[in-house]
């Protein structure tokens, strides 16, 4: 099934097949043709995916789709926040969104943010503002901290392998993060495993979920 069969109403923008066709990817994966259509509809998320199932994809498309589809004049704010546990994913995830959005009429500025670096050159590179923000946790929140960047216009919030978040402490500082952004918003959850802490991190974000095992 090639992606422009995904549906009438998830239909992708000529600009984002293009960049598809380009990377040669010629139809999606078990979790983009489930998760798709899904957030182009505005459905909270739980995905259980490992590495490799195509979960990136699956979360940058509609994100993208949905901010291109923003009235023009719409002024530069973070409305697509995505939190990963490692600089490497960051910087994994931030290329992956940069190339697939670069046929978009409007560009979409990303930024990624990570700590064990200087915040200066993150700052600097937010002043004109961003469209979507790729971020380790404790940083997200200097940056916050420091005024560079406002979470108050985030509408949709997407946790990447959010079992290694937890394993890796950040508990606290995602606490804290979700306290900063509107209550209305879309969520987005995946996790290549399910414990406890994490069946309860999604119980109390998520709401109506669709639940998609690959
Ligand atoms: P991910 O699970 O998001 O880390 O993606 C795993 C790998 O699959 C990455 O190298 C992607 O470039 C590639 N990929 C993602 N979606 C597709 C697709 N629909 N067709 C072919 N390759 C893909």
């Amino acid at each position: 099934m090639p992606f422009s069969s995904l549906g009438i109403s998830s239909a992708l923008l000529p600009a984002l097949l293009r960049a598809l066709a380009e990377k040669g990817y010629l139809a999606p994966t078990a979790i983009q043709a489930a998760a798709i259509p899904a957030i182009l509809q505005g459905r909270d998320l739980v995905a259980s995916a490992q590495t490799g199932s195509g979960k990136t994809a699956a979360f940058s498309l509609p994100l993208l789709q949905q901010l291109a589809n923003a009235p023009a004049g719409t002024p530069r704010r973070v409305r697509g926040l995505i939190l990963v546990p490692t600089r490497e994913l960051a910087a994994q995830v931030g290329e992956s969104i940069v190339s697939l959005g670069k046929y978009l009429p409007h560009r979409i500025k990303v930024a990624v943010v990570f700590g064990g670096v200087s915040i200066n050159p993150q700052m600097m590179n937010l002043r004109g503002g961003a469209d979507i923000v790729v971020a380790t946790p404790g940083r997200l929140l200097d940056l916050v901290e420091h005024n560079a960047l406002s979470l108050a216009a985030v509408s949709t919030l997407v946790l990447d392998e959010a079992d290694r978040l937890l394993d890796m402490g950040f508990g606290e500082e995602l606490g804290r993060i979700l306290k900063l952004l509107p209550p209305k918003r879309q969520n987005l959850f995946f996790s290549a495993t399910f414990p406890p802490a994490i069946e309860a991190l999604a119980q109390s974000l998520l709401r109506d979920p669709l639940r998609i095992e690959v």
